[in-house]
């Protein structure tokens, strides 16, 4: 079967969403009479508010259900994110009895990470996965599930800023300055997907002759979110943002609603997880898959080994590579296995003790060509007190976060945030750590960051190989990338073993 990879057309960093709104705002002003652009920026401002208990998208996936024949089959998962852990909690549910979980972490719940209290008494901060986006059905429909409620970190009147050559630049200003753009993408995405794909972003921007500060704005923007320098993805992640069925569909006035799991995200593994525990051995880390007879060898670090007749590879590509693969694959596979870029997205928390921006009209989001690409606050509390401030960078940059102590480097990303956030360097508290994921050993980088000719290239290149499955970010055709994408996978995969049992 052909899968076509639907490319993500959703935001993972509020800023990035809100430079979509721009776009959308420039191509509602080429409309045939469409107001004057600032009238249009004034309508498109306000978000639409709803605080909630798992989001009604997530409504529409069903909870697991007992269905499963034959439950005598032995399934081995390797990795717990997100991904493994939704497998393992829809086969058990579905009466399979023979299901392990092995975790080369001494901890559960991979790229989804909570900080509690890092930088400061009752601060919280997302160590990897931040967002959840209001069509991110599995992530919602879990949530529900485990009662866990929901933030809406839309939920503030105030203002993002978008700083670059020396000023911060407005919506409107934004808007106008895409409208070159916007009208290249529409040229491009006449082309088919795969010669779209084979493009660059950066090349795609080149051809558009975008230049100046909304150059540098675009770059930072898609770097920051993607995780990689523009030269180094597939152009369809600027295409499909800023153009595309969604923003024709929802435009400015239904952006999209952005969510964090009140108390931290990764509460949503651990509820996973609790229903797991006897079935999970952490300190496991998969060095080799070799046939056995019909079934399969998973053998360990430290040289325990466990024999299954299903393995579910959900873990990421970068630490998937390193192992011995001794199973036939599918040449795509393999090659997608040894290929596929991801981002070096790290980040930087700095503790504030006060937060002076916000009696300004800012929100503390802030895209920006000052040094630091972005910042933002995490689980953002109402009022100017403490606080904490996220700084996130991909590319070069993300990869360099390593470097120095943390206390310097937030020392001086506050410090250069100045002109754009007045008081963040004023307010530090000295409190600082970081997440460096590029170096992660579990990891490897943050998440995948298709390269030109690799989106659609690599599409399919995760369906089943004999009773190997793979589950991860990586393999979803929906939203790679993202913790959904994660979900969703496990469900998919879950799926597709019980159909296999059938
Ligand atoms: C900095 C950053 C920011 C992000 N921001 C967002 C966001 O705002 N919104 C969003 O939706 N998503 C975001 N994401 C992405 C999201 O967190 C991931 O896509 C998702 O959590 C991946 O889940 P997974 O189960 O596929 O992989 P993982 O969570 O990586 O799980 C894989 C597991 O496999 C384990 N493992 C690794 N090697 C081995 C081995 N050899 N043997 C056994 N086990 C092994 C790992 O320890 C890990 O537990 C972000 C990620 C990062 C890093």
């Amino acid at each position: 079967m052909v899968v076509f990879r639907k490319t993500d057309s959703l935001a993972r960093t509020p800023l990035f969403a809100v430079l979509r709104r721009a776009a959308a705002l420039a191509r509602m002003a080429r409309r045939p009479g469409a107001g004057p652009l600032d009238e249009l920026t004034d309508r498109a401002l306000p978000f639409t508010r709803r605080g909630v208990l798992g989001a009604g998208a997530g409504l529409a996936i069903a909870a697991p259900k007992r269905s499963m024949a034959r439950s005598d089959s032995r399934v081995a998962i390797i990795g717990c994110g997100i991904a493994g852990l939704v497998v393992a909690d829809r086969l058990v549910a579905a009466g399979l009895r023979h299901v392990t979980l092995h975790e080369a972490n001494q901890r559960i719940g991979g790229r989804m990470l909570s900080g509690r209290g890092v930088v400061g008494e009752g601060s919280l901060v997302e160590l990897g996965g931040s967002f959840i986006n209001s069509d991110h059905a599995d992530i919602l429909a879990l949530a529900h599930r485990f009662q866990l409620p929901l933030e809406d970190g839309t939920a503030n009147t105030l203002e993002p800023t978008f700083f670059a050559d020396g000023a911060a630049r407005s919506l409107t200003e934004i808007a106008a300055a895409s409208q070159g753009l916007l009208a290249h993408l529409e040229r491009v995405k006449a082309l088919p997907k795969p010669r779209q794909d084979a493009l660059s972003a950066a090349g795609v921007m080149d051809a558009a002759d975008v230049s100046g500060w909304m150059r540098r704005l675009l770059d930072l923007g898609l770097t920051q979110e993607m995780g990689l320098e523009p030269d180094r993805m597939s152009a369809l992640y600027l295409i499909n943002s800023f153009t595309g069925r969604q923003m024709g569909q929802n435009g400015l006035f239904g952006s999209d609603q952005r969510y964090q799991i009140a108390g931290g995200n990764d509460r949503l593994p651990a509820a996973l997880a609790s229903g797991l525990s006897a079935r999970i051995s952490l300190g496991q880390r998969l060095v080799a898959l070799r046939p056995e007879g019909r079934a399969y060898r998973a053998i360990f670090a430290g040289g325990q080994e466990v024999v299954a007749d299903i393995i579910v590879l959900a873990l990421p590509l970068t630490v998937l590579r390193g192992v011995e693969l001794g199973v036939p694959l599918p040449p795509l596979t393999r090659r997608a296995i040894a290929q596929t870029s991801y981002g070096s997205n790290a980040k930087l928390f700095a503790g504030v003790s006060a937060r002076p921006w916000r009696a300004r009209g800012q929100s503390g989001e802030c895209l920006n060509d000052l040094g630091y690409q972005t910042v933002w606050e995490d689980h953002a509390k109402p009022g100017e007190g403490p606080g904490a401030l996220t700084i996130f960078a991909g590319g070069r940059l993300g990869l360099g976060f390593r470097n120095g102590s943390s206390l310097e480097r937030a020392r001086a990303a506050t410090l250069s945030l100045e002109p754009a956030l007045a008081g963040a360097a004023t307010g530090f508290t000295g409190l600082a750590t970081r997440m460096h994921w590029p170096s992660n050993p579990y990891v490897g980088g943050s998440y995948t960051c298709f390269a030109p000719g690799q989106y659609e290239g690599f599409s399919g290149a995760f369906a089943p190989a004999g009773r190997v499955f793979f589950a991860g970010e990586h393999a979803s055709e929906t939203s790679s990338g993202y913790m959904n994408g994660g979900a969703e996978s496990g469900r998919i995969t879950a799926e597709a073993i019980q159909r296999a049992l059938g």
